[in-house]
Formats: structure tokens, C-alpha cells, sequence
């Protein structure tokens, strides 16, 4: 393109809301053949709600008793999770500690807290170690997961994300989180699609979750990418390059950074953190996929400008 055509795109395209970092990028984008979408955040609201609380393991020996009165299972349950959620920043940790207290679950205090991304959150509570996370991470250490087997599979499948919570080794119970997609998610996926674009999609939840998402917003089951950790986002791209794919790889967070570094295009969404716009070549001033779109078309300059 000429240096006049792309700074009308350019401009065209800041317009819009979709801001190119400089001309080369505006050329790089209309030679992406492939858009890789990150689940959370970009394609789903990222918004996510307590959606079910399941006591499962030993019965609670008393735990603390508010005018003699033993703390239920449940309730139980929910403290502790929320206790040690308190300390993320993660959507799934916001929305423990606000379900816990819609349920009029008070939060304590913990102590110690530790975030292991792309797996789940651990701290101190009443001396006790809660971790809360993936089903793998909460059985390290030696909590029963195969009692909560089942429980997994039907929260799974529903779409939702669960978690196990365990206390010193013993399970409490099993959580979940459901998160909507955006309005225009497949709006957007079918737009790319019918300008011969392959879309992808990556996320760190689970095979089962990812899988119902996808199904909802057109992403065929053989290109999504499950279960992939925060550090192995940006191998993931580099594998879907392999084959000379060209990939604009679109996310909003923090673990996303190397991934849209890694992409032929990075593109960050919305809400998306200052780390994840700062990797990124394109920045998109909304949360709405159909920007994605926009910035391809931008760039093929079959977007005019008319107001
Ligand atoms: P995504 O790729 O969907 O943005 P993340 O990499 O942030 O997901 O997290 C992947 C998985 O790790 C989550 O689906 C969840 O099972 C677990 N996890 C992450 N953070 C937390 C948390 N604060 N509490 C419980 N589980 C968590
Ligand atoms: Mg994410």
C-alpha cells in the first residue's frame, strides 16, 4: 500500500476503535490467514458467576460454631474457597467471593496466599492449607479427586469450569463457575470463516468446557487447544504456525503477553491488560470480536469510512 492508503486506514481504523501500532502491521494483518482466539475474556464475557457449591468428603467436625451451632457442609465450603479466592485477581476468584457472599457466606482471612497460574490459588486458613483449582492441582495434595469424579464430569459438561477445594489433604467439595459468551462471538467466528480466515481457539479450562464453548460459537472441535498452561499459550501459536500458518492470535490477559507476541499478528481486546496491550500490534478499544473482523477489513480496505 501506498504510504497515503495506510495512513487513511490507519486512521480509518482508529475511527473504528481499532488501533494499528504503525503501517506495517496494517499490511500484516490482511496476510493473516488464521485468527487464534484465547476462550476467556475475548470470546465469553469473562464475567463468570458461582453457579454450584457441592460438599463432598468427610463431614466437618464442627468447624466454627456461631452460637453453638456447627457450621454446615456448604457453608463450610464456601469460607474456605472464598477465604483463599480473596486474594485473586483471576474472573474465577471475583466470582467465588461474590457468590459466597450472595449465599451470606462471610470471608475470612487468610494468610500466605499463592497464585499457581493456570491452575488454581492456595493459602492458609485457621492453619489449615485450602487450595482451590483444578482437580489435579487439589489432589497433589492427597485429597480424594475420584470421589469428586463424577460431580466434575456433570459440572463439566454443562460447560461450566470446576474446581475442587481441599483442606490439609481432605476434600471439601467441588465448585463452579459459568461464564456467557459474547453476543457477536459467533457473528464474528462465521464473518472470518467466510473470508477463508481458519479460527482457532485456546484456553487454559478444561477439554470438556472448551469444547461446549466452541460448539456455541462455530469453532470446529479439531482447532481447539485445551487445557493449555499461561507459559505454553505462546508454544500452542507457534504449533499452529508450524505449517506457514500466518496467525492473528486475539486475547485480553496477563498470560496472554507471549502469545500475542509469538503470533504473526497480536491483537489485544478490550478490557485487556496493560501487559497484554503493550505485546500487542493491534488494539482493539472495545470487547467486541466483531472488531476482529474490522481490523481485516481495514486492512483489505473494504471498510470506508462513512459517517
Ligand atoms: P483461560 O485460558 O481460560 O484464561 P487461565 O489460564 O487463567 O484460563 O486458567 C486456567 C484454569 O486454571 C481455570 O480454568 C481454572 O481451572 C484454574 N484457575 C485459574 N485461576 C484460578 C483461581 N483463581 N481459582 C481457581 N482455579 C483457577
Ligand atoms: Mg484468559
Amino acid at each position: 500500500a501506498t504510504p497515503a492508503a495506510t495512513m487513511v486506514g490507519t486512521s480509518i481504523g482508529a475511527s473504528e476503535g481499532v488501533l494499528f501500532k504503525g503501517g506495517d502491521v496494517l499490511e500484516r494483518v490482511q496476510d493473516a490467514d488464521t485468527v487464534v482466539f484465547d476462550k476467556t475474556g475475548t470470546l465469553t464475557k469473562g464475567e463468570m458467576t458461582l453457579t454450584d457449591a457441592v460438599a463432598l468428603g468427610p463431614a466437618p467436625d464442627g468447624g466454627a460454631v456461631l452460637e453453638g451451632e456447627a457450621e454446615d457442609a456448604e457453608t463450610r465450603l464456601l469460607r474456605l474457597a472464598a477465604t483463599v479466592e480473596n486474594g485473586s485477581e483471576h474472573p474465577i476468584g471475583e466470582a467465588v467471593v461474590a457468590g459466597a457472599r450472595e449465599r451470606g457466606v462471610t470471608v475470612g482471612d487468610a494468610t500466605g496466599f499463592e497464585n499457581v497460574s493456570g491452575r488454581g490459588v492456595r493459602a492458609f486458613v485457621d492453619d489449615a492449607e485450602v487450595r482451590v483449582g483444578k482437580p489435579e492441582f487439589v489432589a497433589e495434595t492427597g485429597a480424594d479427586a475420584d470421589a469428586a469424579a463424577e460431580t466434575v464430569e456433570r459440572l463439566q459438561s454443562e460447560g461450566k469450569t470446576a474446581m475442587l477445594v481441599a483442606a490439609d489433604g481432605e476434600l471439601v467439595g467441588a465448585l463452579a463457575v459459568a461464564d456467557e459468551v459474547k453476543e457477536t462471538s459467533a457473528e464474528a467466528v462465521a464473518a472470518l470463516q467466510e473470508r477463508g480466515v481458519a479460527v482457532h481457539m485456546l484456553t487454559g479450562d478444561n477439554e470438556r468446557t472448551a469444547r461446549a464453548v466452541a460448539e456455541r460459537v462455530g469453532i470446529p472441535a479439531e482447532n481447539v487447544r485445551a487445557e493449555v498452561l499461561p507459559d505454553e499459550k505462546a508454544d500452542a501459536v507457534e504449533s499452529i504456525q508450524a505449517d506457514g500458518s500466518r496467525a492473528m492470535m486475539v486475547g485480553d490477559g496477563v498470560n496472554d503477553a507471549p502469545a500475542l507476541a509469538a503470533a504473526f499478528v497480536g491483537v489485544a481486546i478490550g478490557s485487556g491488560t496493560d501487559v497484554a496491550i503493550e505485546a500487542a500490534d493491534v488494539t482493539l478499544m472495545r470487547s467486541d470480536p466483531l472488531d476482529v473482523v474490522k481490523a481485516v477489513r481495514v486492512s483489505a480496505g473494504t471498510l470506508s469510512k462513512i459517517k
